[in-house]
């Protein structure tokens, strides 16, 4: 086994690669370059693929959640794309929310701390300071609360997935009129 698929084993990364791998800060931080799978460039709205027309010269930085003391920095160039239906849009990212510096998993990290303990001791176990983690929490809530606002809601379909290697399965709704995704059973979000 190759040390890049170590790494992701270990990390359980499984909606993206790891292509690469850092120590900084006196090996206190470890910055990942990532990619996603089938070579991404995917719209975030209806997740076709569409043609790559610019990519981020400068790279953008996510925090994932910690492993062992060590803080997890993913490292990715961003490409926009033409999306047939949606035009010029940023490609969907596997691990992040559009414009967020955070991955998936450590939002919800974060939100299952500060459920069971004060926004001070979840700072303190997530190395953030306790404004930073109070803005990520008003942030990843008004997110998902705005996500639950259904307008204009005509259509829909429901469709069953399965994931973890068909292990678990999961209910999707669909806005069908708008090719939207507004709900999913049970919530997911990059834990698996
Ligand atoms: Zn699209």
């Amino acid at each position: 086994m190759s040390v890049l698929k170590f790494i992701q084993k270990l990390l359980k990364i499984k909606r993206f690669r790891v292509t690469g791998f850092s120590f900084k800060n006196r090996d206190r931080e470890l910055w990942l370059n990532v990619k996603p799978y089938k070579n991404g460039r995917c719209c975030p709205y209806c997740n076709k693929p569409g043609k790559i027309i610019h990519t981020a010269e400068k790279p953008r930085v996510w925090l994932d959640v910690p492993v062992c003391g060590i803080r997890v920095f993913l490292v990715y160039h961003p490409r926009e794309i033409i999306c047939r239906r949606h035009g010029r849009v940023q490609e969907i990212i596997p691990w992040a929310s559009a414009y967020c510096r955070v991955t998936y998993r450590f939002e919800y990290l974060l939100l299952i701390y500060c459920s069971i303990m004060t926004q001070k001791a979840a700072a303190k176990l997530l190395r953030l300071s306790t404004s930073t983690l109070s803005d990520l929490l008003h942030r990843t809530i008004t997110r998902f609360r705005k996500g639950h606002t259904i307008r204009g809601l005509t259509h829909i379909g429901i469709d069953e997935i399965s994931y973890c290697k068909g292990r678990k399965y999961a209910t999707i709704v669909y806005d069908l009129k708008h090719s939207t995704q507004i709900m999913q059973f049970p919530f997911l979000n990059g834990m698996c």
